[in-house]
């Protein structure tokens, strides 16, 4: 059983499995993290607990990986490196925020002083103040806020109109939820044309539409970055 499981997995030859290593040896891998809440309190009426971590915690893990030798860039600069590096030896890692929400405001200042750049990837529906998710006591960023964001060291992506699964929308969907979410986010001076998948759920045929529509696509299954493959992979900080 097992050994058919690792055949219908990775069904490479000996020359491909030489290659995979030789890759190994030559590029360091760039982590990409994915964080949602970073703040003070914790609050289980409008965050879920796994998608919090306090801000000291956070603070002590960044110091931390400084200290191992990580050097923070954006995801659009990852994304370069990815492309192109044919030997990377320094250790990259990148921070993105899912869902745009109102406890960035208490995050964003300390990166900013630190010189660490930040992806946040928004829900265009959610930036009127009134729209949300699943309970009016979610809080997200106001279309003002977010368009006061205007550091060099911010990038503005896409996580759909709405949050809701890209598998679960048929193509004509997936195509809307973009062009509403380009029209609201594209005016943005830190805009980047990158779509971060809502639960990094996704199939061939919505990887198929975005791209398409010019969308670099973003996931989230702790995969490694080694070079660019169609998608960045993200861990969970
Ligand atoms: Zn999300």
């Amino acid at each position: 059983m097992y050994i058919t499981r690792i055949f219908m997995q990775r069904n490479d030859t000996i020359f491909q499995k030489l290659q995979r290593k030789w890759m190994k040896l030559r590029l360091q891998p760039i982590r990409v993290f994915c964080l949602h809440h970073v703040c003070q309190h914790f609050d289980s009426d409008t965050m879920y607990a796994c998608d919090w971590m306090a801000l000291d915690e956070f603070k002590q893990k960044i110091i931390a990986l400084r200290n191992q030798g990580y050097q923070f860039i954006s995801l659009t600069a990852a994304y370069e490196h990815l492309k192109k590096d044919y030997f990377r030896r320094k250790k990259y890692a990148v921070l993105t925020f899912d869902d745009g929400y109102k406890s960035l405001k208490e995050i964003l200042p300390w990166l900013e002083e630190q010189k660490i750049p930040a992806t946040l990837f928004i829900n265009g529906k959610y930036l009127d103040g009134k729209s949300y998710r699943e309970t009016p006591k979610e809080q997200y960023l106001t279309y003002d806020e977010l368009f006061a964001l205007t550091s060099p060291l911010i990038e503005i992506g896409h996580h759909g109109w709405e949050h809701k699964s890209a598998k679960k929308m048929s193509h004509e969907e997936l195509v809307d939820s973009l062009q509403k979410n380009i029209e609201i986010l594209s005016s943005h001076p830190r805009y980047i044309p990158l779509w971060a998948y809502t639960y990094g759920i996704h199939n061939q045929n919505s990887d198929f539409t975005l791209f398409n529509n010019g969308m670099t696509l973003v996931l989230v299954n702790g995969g490694r970055n080694y070079k660019w493959i169609g998608a960045i992979d993200r861990e969970l900080l």
